[in-house]
């Protein structure tokens, strides 16, 4: 039978391809170091594996749970906003409770995108944000992200007639896959664009917490009057290492998050009590140095990393956020060639930054989410590959 045309307008799902190079270097019997894969290696606090456990045993968490989320975990949320951000929410009609960002992000879309809409997205970007874009029938108006401006989008240079039919405006600080980060001020900029536009402001806040050397990454929200046209997607995925619990959070304006939540209810049943109860314990009681332990495990491959390949021959800056390390593939290779290469003849898998847009190009990725023996191993094969 065929499918809806919808699903040809999205790409072929690259990510699968790079898989299968992957099992049959596996299959050859090659020791595989995977370093394209974004998800925390090192286990969720025990104190939330705890709580878990208590409160699989509540049998009122055993029916369907609340659609916009406990009341318990959006204060928590609102809580924990205020601390970390100075942000003020109203756990009742600015934060609702996602079954992971990545769920908010793909639906946030069906909310407001009309067929031949415009939507402003970040090249390289996080694939959701297009993918989504394309199945709603909108159109894709592509922001290159290039190192010459910090990979921050020029929002100036998009010209006045696509502004104006734009609906969204995709953000990500810190960024998958670039590593960049935003100051406020760029923020400030990207409201008052999105407030003279009438477009919404949507920030993937997934890496606000992963940052290093003393940097604090902002929250869209702190600029005055955001919440008129921004909503914010954060997650304890990366911040607690729960990428498997599927558990995130939408925040902004009471506008956005009530058009989520129509999508939602028609289509999910919100995510298992329990569950959000793990979080209330992640965010309320998680030892205020535990963020910060995790932060300095990064740092720590990120300077390994860094210095390896500025060993030979890169050349790069240390990024202060994000757990990614975003570099230029060596002259006479494609992004795609680089990570063919390097999985045939090392066994490091690395995502090439096509995979993220065509301003990717060029690029590759490196996860930091494997131990510093499997690292300084990949950068010993890498080494010893490219000196032959
Ligand atoms: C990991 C990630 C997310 C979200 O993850 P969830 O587990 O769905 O909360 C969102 N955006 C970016 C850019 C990410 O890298």
């Amino acid at each position: 039978m065929r499918a809806a045309r919808r699903l040809d307008r999205i790409p072929p799902y690259l990510f699968a391809e790079l898989d299968k190079k992957r099992q049959a270097a596996l299959a050859r019997g090659l020791d595989v170091i995977n370093l394209g894969i974004g998800d925390p290696d090192i286990p969720t606090p025990d104190h939330v594996i705890r709580r878990m456990q208590r409160a699989v045993e509540n049998p009122a968490y055993h029916q369907y749970p609340a659609y916009e989320g406990s009341r318990d975990f959006r204060a928590a949320v609102a809580d924990w906003y205020r601390e970390r951000f100075s942000v003020q929410l109203d756990p009742d009609r600015e934060v609702m409770t996602l079954i992971g960002s990545k769920e908010g992000i793909a639906h946030i879309f069906w909310a407001y995108v009309d067929e031949g809409d415009y939507v402003l997205l970040p090249d390289p970007g996080y694939p959701v944000y297009r993918t989504h874009t394309l199945l709603c029938g909108g159109r894709v108006y592509p922001l290159p992200l290039v190192k010459e401006r910090g990979f921050l989008p020029d929002l100036a240079s998009v010209p006045r007639d696509v502004a104006e039919r734009a609906k969204i405006l995709f953000l990500n600080y810190p960024n998958n896959p670039t590593a960049a980060v935003a100051d406020l001020d760029f923020f400030r900029r990207a409201v008052d664009f999105c407030r003279e536009h009438d477009i919404l402001l949507c920030h993937d806040a997934a890496y606000s917490e992963i940052t290093f050397d003393g940097y604090v990454a902002p929250s869209v929200l702190q600029v005055e009057g955001a919440k008129e046209v921004a909503i914010e997607f954060n997650s304890l995925s990366k911040p607690f290492n729960m990428t498997g619990w599927r558990l995130g959070f939408a925040v902004g304006s009471a506008d956005a998050v009530h058009n989520l939540g129509v999508i939602k209810t028609n289509t999910d049943s919100g995510q298992f009590t329990a569950v959000q109860e793990a979080g209330v314990e992640a965010l309320r009681n998680s030892p205020g140095d535990f963020i910060a332990q995790m932060c300095e495990v990064y740092r720590r491959r990120r300077d390994l990393v860094v210095e390896a390949l500025n060993r030979i021959g890169w050349n790069l800056d240390k990024p202060l956020g994000s757990f990614y390390l975003w570099a230029p593939v060596p002259a006479g290779y494609t992004s795609a060639s680089f990570a063919a290469e390097l999985l045939e003849h090392t066994g490091v898998m690395v995502s090439p930054g096509s995979l993220y847009g065509e301003s990717g190009e060029g690029y590759f990725r490196i996860s930091l989410t494997v131990s510093d023996e499997r690292l300084a191993e990949a950068m010993n094969r890498i080494e010893a590959h490219l000196a032959s």
